[in-house]
C-alpha cells in the first residue's frame, strides 16, 4: 500500500485497508487485530456474526461488503458500521429506519456495475445519478451516503482494469459536483490482485482478503461480493 501510494504521489493514510475475514476462522481475525488492523470486511452475516462476538473490541470496525436482501437491513446497523453494497431505494429505506431504530448512523456506498456486467450486482452507470437524487430526496437520517464500490472485472487486463477504476473515479467526482455532496468522497475498489491500481486511481477503501490471509478454500472464491 505505501509503495503503491508514493507511486500515485497519495499519503497512504488516506487510505484505508479492509482486511476481508470472509471463510477465515476467528483466529487468523485475532492475529491482524494484535497486528494492529481493526477494520475487516465480511460479505455475510453469520460468517460475521460469530466473529463480532468472540472478538468484541471497541476498536473493530465491521464493514458489509456482500450482496444484502432488504429483509436482512435489520442486522446491519449495530453490527456494522459501513455497508458497501447499497443497490436499491427499498434497501435503503430498511437501512434507515433500522439504524435509526438502533441510534446509530451506517455509512453507505452505493454499488455500481461498472463493466455493466449481467452476472453482476449494482447499479448501471446511467442509473447512479437518478438513484443519488432520489436517496437525496428521501432524506433517510438513518444512512450517510459516503461514495462509490465497485468490484473488478475478473477476467480484464491491468490496463481495463486501471481504466474501469478510473471511469468509477470521475463518476464519483461528477457526483460528489453535481449534487454539492462533500460528503460523497470515498472509493471502495481494489482487491487482492489490483489494489495498487485501485490506489493509483483514488481508491478510499481497499478490500484485500487472500493477500493477507491466504486462499479461501471454497466455491464462493470465484464469485466474489455472493455468499
Ligand atoms: C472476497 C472479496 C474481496 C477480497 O478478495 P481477495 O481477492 O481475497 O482480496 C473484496 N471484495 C469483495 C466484495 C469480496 O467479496
Amino acid at each position: 500500500m505505501r509503495r503503491a501510494a508514493a507511486a500515485a504521489g497519495r499519503d497512504v493514510n488516506d487510505i484505508r485497508l479492509v482486511a476481508v475475514t470472509k471463510y477465515m476462522p476467528p483466529e487468523y481475525v485475532q492475529a491482524a487485530m494484535s497486528a494492529g488492523q481493526h477494520c475487516f470486511g465480511e460479505n455475510t452475516l453469520q460468517g460475521a456474526h460469530n466473529k463480532q462476538e468472540l472478538l468484541d473490541d471497541p476498536l473493530n470496525e465491521w464493514h458489509f461488503i456482500g450482496h444484502l436482501q432488504s429483509n436482512k437491513a435489520k442486522s446491519i446497523p449495530g453490527n456494522f458500521s459501513w455497508l458497501h453494497t447499497l443497490d436499491s431505494l427499498k434497501l435503503a429505506n430498511k437501512l434507515s429506519a433500522s439504524a435509526i431504530h438502533a441510534e446509530k448512523t451506517l455509512n453507505v456506498l452505493l454499488q455500481v456495475n461498472i463493466a455493466n456486467d449481467p452476472d453482476k450486482f449494482g447499479l448501471p452507470v446511467e442509473s447512479v445519478y437518478p438513484f443519488v437524487e432520489n436517496l437525496l430526496h428521501a432524506g433517510l437520517t438513518g444512512i450517510r451516503l459516503r461514495g462509490l464500490m465497485a468490484i473488478g472485472y475478473r477476467h480484464a487486463s491491468r490496463d481495463e482494469t486501471r481504466a474501469s477504476f478510473a471511469s468509477l473515479r470521475e463518476l464519483g467526482e461528477a457526483c460528489a459536483k453535481r449534487f454539492d455532496a462533500p460528503s460523497f468522497s470515498e472509493l471502495s475498489m481494489g482487491m487482492s490482485n489490483d489494489f495498487e491500481s485501485a490506489i493509483a486511481e483514488g481508491a478510499t477503501l481497499i478490500r484485500v482478503g487472500s493477500s493477507i490471509f491466504g486462499q479461501r478454500q471454497t466455491a464462493a472464491d470465484t464469485h466474489p461480493g455472493t455468499p
